[in-house]
């Protein structure tokens, strides 16, 4: 069964996000792909492949389901789908799920170095420290396998030589990740260039973590 409602609103958010990455200079171009969960359809809704953000509006968007099918929408859905189905099919709690190709995170990603949890804020939205996964063509089901696992317990995750994968709860949620964990590589790089940074210790990122989910 689909709902218009529903569907229609998750086009909306998908849009408001595509609109903030675009401020925040995140995603120019046509770079990275959004999408959001419908929660009441279980339908994905996902940025189409290789389009101008400029240019995009709801229309352009493509609604699919967890397979992978195309429900609406006239154009090809992101070539990175597989991924974002993936990460629906795994992990039931997450709803948005945004793919982003921002600098500092990337130049951690490109060095092989996991963006520790220096900056707190990064911390509790990521869970954690940010892992890298070696370079290698990020549009399959077998990709999105590898990735998981290596993903396991953390809302972010960096793809060597290409770029950052956050999730959350909401697709408002997998953005604010995003902005942490590129503001967080900013920090951790200035800091590295003064000395030693300090990183936040697990244990207390998840009494932090636990804290936040009771709220
Ligand atoms: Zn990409």
């Amino acid at each position: 069964m689909t709902n218009v409602n529903s569907i229609n609103q998750c086009k909306e958010r998908v849009m408001n996000v595509v609109r903030k990455l675009m401020k925040a200079n995140i995603n120019p171009l046509t770079q990275g792909n959004i999408s959001c969960r419908d929660t009441e359809t279980g339908l994905v809704i996902i940025t189409p492949h290789d389009y101008p953000y400029e240019i995009m509006t709801v229309d352009d968007l493509v609604v699919l389901d967890i397979d992978g099918n195309v429900v609406e929408g006239k154009r090809v859905p992101s070539c990175e789908a597989p991924v974002h189905l993936s990460v629906y099919k795994k992990r039931p709690k997450v709803n948005g799920v945004v793919h982003t190709e921002p600098i500092y995170t990337n130049a951690f990603g490109i060095a092989g170095r996991p963006i520790e949890p220096c900056f707190v804020n990064m911390g509790i939205c990521a869970g954690g420290a940010v892992p890298i996964m070696p370079f290698e063509d990020s549009g399959s089901y077998e990709f999105a396998e590898k990735m998981l696992k290596l993903m396991e317990g953390r809302n972010a995750i960096v793809w060597a030589c290409h770029g950052l994968l956050t999730v959350g709860p909401t697709v408002e949620d997998a953005f604010k990740c995003t902005v942490m964990v590129e503001q967080g590589a900013q920090i951790n790089y200035v800091a590295l260039s003064l000395g030693t940074p300090y990183v936040i210790g697990q244990k207390k990122l998840d009494q932090l973590i636990s804290l936040k989910e009771g709220e």
